[in-house]
């Protein structure tokens, strides 16, 4: 079952019961971005790798921690919701969970262009047209040198690196495996920016963008077909990770 997501108002959805009921096969519950590590782990660029995030910028901002070579997943499963990082005072945008200066109340499909339209009204930007309506439009306006606009691309680069930088911090990964819409589309403009803005504290893991096509996470689940028992430990949440 999912409980109190950030993005769909209910307080519950229960997904696997109705599905064993209509098809009346096993059916077994993941989250994506813990499936999106486990596909990485046995298809892409986490194989053979101990120590590695993978991070979804999509809808919402998502991780999974492999570490040690067994997946990190906490009391309910809920151990890398890093895009629930707080990453910034100065604005305060209220992210889907309720709190302010989250990390997916900025970068995050949905939420970038509230975002945008916020600092627009605070550097008094004026927008005309609706392409900013959509991070894919934000993001063509930069590129095409839109007035002002480099400006905003530097502070989200900012607000991005802060949290990817508390990503290293947390986990020390050798590697981290960026995923999902935001990244994959705009890899040209963000990934110089993470590496502008990146605290050098700890040495810095390799960053690169997910080779898997957007298909990490349904390969991840392929592997979770076959049972919550995987090479990186239980995927089951609430189970002693460490008995495999
Ligand atoms: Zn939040």
């Amino acid at each position: 079952m999912v409980i109190n997501p950030p993005n769909i108002s209910l307080p519950e959805i229960p997904l696997v019961a109705p599905l064993v009921k209509e098809f009346g096969i096993p059916v077994r519950l993941i989250n994506d971005c813990p499936a999106g590590a486990l596909g990485e782990l046995y298809f892409g660029d986490g194989k053979g790798c101990r120590d590695f995030v993978y991070i979804t910028i999509s809808t919402g901002i998502g991780g999974g921690v492999v570490a040690g070579g067994k997946i990190l997943l906490g009391r309910n499963g809920n151990a890398a919701e890093i895009g629930h990082f707080h990453v910034d005072t100065l604005y305060n945008v209220t992210c889907g969970c309720g709190y302010p200066g989250h990390w997916e109340a900025y970068a995050s499909g949905r939420h970038l262009p509230e975002f945008f339209s916020h600092w627009c009204r605070d550097n008094n930007i004026v927008i005309t047209g609706d392409w900013a309506s959509s991070p894919s439009g934000i993001f063509n306006a930069v590129r095409n040198g839109y007035p002002g606009l480099s400006d905003f691309i530097e502070e989200f680069g900012r607000i991005n690196a802060r949290g990817i930088s508390d990503v290293i911090v947390a986990y020390d990964p050798s590697r981290i495996i960026l995923d999902g819409s935001v990244i994959q589309n705009n890899a040209d403009l963000l990934l110089p920016l993470f590496d502008r803005y990146i605290d050098r504290f700890l040495r810095l893991p390799e960053i690169g963008v997910s080779r898997l096509k957007g298909l990490a996470p349904l390969l991840g689940a392929s592997v979770i077909a076959h049972g919550y028992g995987t090479a990186a430990g239980s995927f089951l949440a609430g189970v002693d990770n460490n008995s495999g």
